[in-house]
């Protein structure tokens, strides 16, 4: 654009330039200054495990074989990896949709019993643009899955509205990767403030052993060895902590569900033991310390 065009129309579009763009994102992700764990802890490492089954793989119309992946993961995946988990004594957070609850009650009381976290993952995997709509699918969502844990749900992995999250009393998001720590993230207004806990792809079994259907290229089927992604996510482990850093693994129980890989799983949890100061906690229990000892600032609302 040259200065003569001055007669150029306005765009809706409220930031124009990558500049503007990353100023913005940059004010509204707010790091925690002084983080600090509970004593004697040297990295917290959150499991997160996306409990779609086949909802998301309905939504895509996928076919057949794709959908029968995500069943599998209901029926089987889920019971398999959360057996292991509580072989391990490690408290993981499930994002599941609200529909789960009509569709794998049973697995989800035997996780609540077990001393697992539910938190909300959208209705049926998608937030609708329609306020009324969304607001009436979180409702039920909240509403399916504190019924079924006995307490309310505290976290979400959505991209539901902040200010919405925050009037039903959610207090923390897991949908980002713009940070490696736990942050503030204020909404487009610059008010509700969420706290985030970031995963990372690097930290997504789906990125390693999922893999594309019938039209995709070849160069979209991932089934990797998993010695390999072992080492990956052990060297990814290591770094962060010695920098006393943050891990938020990010597993779907149709993905990591199969034997070799919650063997894997187990493997690097187990290794991971062997160093003092690791804490495995729900992200609800994170949270919970976060927002109790790293309040976010004043200056900052
Ligand atoms: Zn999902």
């Amino acid at each position: 654009m040259t200065s003569s065009d001055t007669t150029a129309p306005a765009r809706d579009d409220p930031f124009p330039s990558l500049v503007d763009t990353a100023r913005f994102q940059r004010n509204r992700r707010i790091p925690i200054p002084d983080f600090a764990y509970p004593e004697g802890v040297k990295i917290a490492v959150n499991f997160t495990l996306d409990f779609d089954a086949m909802l998301l793989r309905r939504l895509l119309n996928e076919p057949w074989g794709q959908k029968a992946k995500g069943e599998f993961g209901g029926r089987v995946g889920v019971w398999r990896i959360m057996e292991m988990f509580d072989e391990e004594e490690v408290k993981v957070t499930l994002f599941t949709p609200g529909r789960i609850c009509e569709l794998y009650p049973e697995v989800l009381k035997d996780v609540v019993q077990n001393g697992h976290e539910l938190a909300d993952h959208m209705w049926e995997h998608e937030v609708y643009p329609d306020p009324e709509i969304e607001d009436a699918h979180l409702t039920r969502t909240l509403a399916a899955l504190s019924a079924v844990q006995g307490k309310p749900v505290t976290g979400t992995r959505s991209s539901h509205t902040p200010g919405l999250l925050k009037s039903k009393g959610v207090v923390y998001n897991s949908f980002s990767s713009a940070s490696d720590m736990p942050f503030y993230e204020l909404d487009a207004q610059g008010a509700n403030p969420i706290l985030q806990l970031p995963f990372h792809y690097a930290l997504d079994d789906a990125m390693y052993f999922s893999f594309g259907w019938l039209d995709t290229p070849n160069d979209a089927q991932r089934v990797m060895d998993v010695d390999e992604v072992f080492e990956i996510w052990w060297a990814a482990f290591l770094q962060q902590y010695r920098q006393g850093g943050y891990l938020n693994f990010l597993l779907h129980p149709f993905v990591s569900g199969h034997a070799m890989r919650v063997d894997m799983l187990q493997r690097l949890i187990q290794r991971m033991k062997t160093l003092p100061g690791v804490w495995f906690p729900t992200c609800d229990a994170l949270a919970r310390h976060i927002l109790t000892t790293h309040p976010m600032t004043p200056e900052a609302k």
